[in-house]
């Protein structure tokens, strides 16, 4: 039979690197995996029975697309009252984790030929979804010396007439970094000057470490060009539920309804109803798993700049280390194959999120202190490894 003539969008997209760290790794006894970005904790147990409860009460259907009337009418008030701003839920739409979300924002806001701008290093799905909608990412780089903040010139420099988008992700999958202040203000200035539109994903909001958190949606003018992403996922520990949301435009929600609509009619009502509950949970507890990542970080980060020849960049919130190995070698995938090889850890190799990444290794600090500190001390001795063999050439 002659090779089925599949879709060349689809053809030409890589599997993800994150998935195939841990694939490899399934293949070896006593590995330690801190390539996943998803917490370690169980869904809070309040949430899971009230959910349970609602599926007994009968919410076993369809919701509506855009969610369960009562989600929408709690994240509304939600929204407005942490942003100081009114939001009512013909501004929501729930979507499948905040991955659905991307998936339909970007099919909603990019015509084939049109560019999305992408701060590196960035999620790699991004990509993905730029291109699934027909559009060409541009990646805009940054360095680790700058704490990979990105430089509003460079920004402005990637702006062409066929740009369309930019998206941002603060805190930061993989740096852990956290845009804040001036850096803001210079962002929404471009978006404006330029007629753009932001994707602001925001799924890690609840884990930043010191100051508040900043969305550039409240900034002057940006309100009607920006589309927020938040989910479920990591602030809850329900990345299994996949229930995720955003909110902007009303033009931009009702044409996202579509997609949601006729991609995957709602998301699972079960989901909604864990979601409904969560925020209903005593705030205290998502505080609790937020330390945890705090004290995480920054044994890793103590250890991490203690090792020759590497460099931890401390991060401000999300729960990821991201780890500078140039010093070592420019090749961040054999880097993290050979780590896996011959100390049976998994970390993602930073050109997996784009350009910028390369000669990084994300951390994902989503194991307890004991599993972590195992994980330093072999990769520890890798590195001694490495030293013995350079000296003895
Ligand atoms: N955005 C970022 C930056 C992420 O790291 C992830 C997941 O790792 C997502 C979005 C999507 O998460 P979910 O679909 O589970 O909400």
């Amino acid at each position: 039979m002659a090779e089925l003539a599949l879709s060349k969008s689809v053809k030409e997209l890589n599997f993800s690197v994150i998935r195939e760290m841990s694939l490899l790794a399934s293949g070896y006894e006593g590995v330690i995996n801190l390539g996943i970005g998803e917490p370690d904790f169980v869904t809070p147990a309040e949430i899971i029975e009230k959910a349970f409860a609602d599926v007994r009460d009968g919410h076993t259907h369809y919701t509506a697309s855009q969610g369960d009337p009562q989600l929408l009418k709690k994240l509304a008030k939600k929204i407005s009252l942490d942003n100081h701003l009114t939001i009512s839920s013909e501004n929501i739409l729930i979507t499948h984790g905040g991955m659905g979300a991307l998936a339909a924002a970007l099919r909603c806001t990019i015509d084939p030929g049109e560019q999305a701008l992408v701060l590196e290093p960035h999620f790699p799905d991004y990509a993905a979804h730029i291109k699934l909608a027909g559009g060409v990412a541009v990646g805009v780089s940054s360095c680790f010396e700058e704490g990979f903040v990105p430089r509003p010139e460079v920004i402005a420099e990637a702006i062409t007439p066929l740009t369309k988008v930019i998206i941002l992700n603060s805190p930061n999958n993989p740096t852990g970094g956290v845009l804040q202040g001036g850096i803001l203000d210079r962002i929404a200035e471009i978006a404006v000057n330029n007629d753009l539109i932001v994707i602001s994903d925001e799924v890690y909001d609840e884990i930043v470490f010191s100051h508040p958190f900043e969305s550039i949606s409240t900034r002057e003018g940006m309100a009607e060009r920006t589309l927020v992403i938040k989910s479920f996922s990591k602030s809850y520990a329900m990345t299994g539920w996949r229930v995720g949301y955003c909110y902007g435009p009303q033009a931009l929600i009702k044409e996202m309804i579509k997609v949601v609509n006729y991609s995957t009619a709602c998301v699972s009502s079960i989901g909604q109803r864990a979601a409904l509950a969560a925020l209903e949970i005593d705030p205290l507890i998502v505080s609790r798993m937020r330390e945890k990542y705090v004290e995480r970080a920054s044994l890793v980060c103590e250890q991490i700049n203690s090792f020759p020849g590497i460099r931890a960049l401390e991060p401000k919130g999300s729960f990821y280390v991201f780890v500078d190995i140039s010093g070592i070698t420019g090749d961040s995938r054999k880097f993290a194959l050979d780590l896996l090889e011959q100390a049976r850890v998994v970390v993602v190799p930073g050109y997996a999120f784009g350009k910028s990444g390369e000669g990084c290794i994300r951390i994902a600090c989503t194991k307890d202190e004991g599993i972590l500190s195992e994980a330093l001390n072999r990769l520890k001795e890798y590195l001694e490894t490495l030293q013995k063999v350079a000296v003895s050439k």
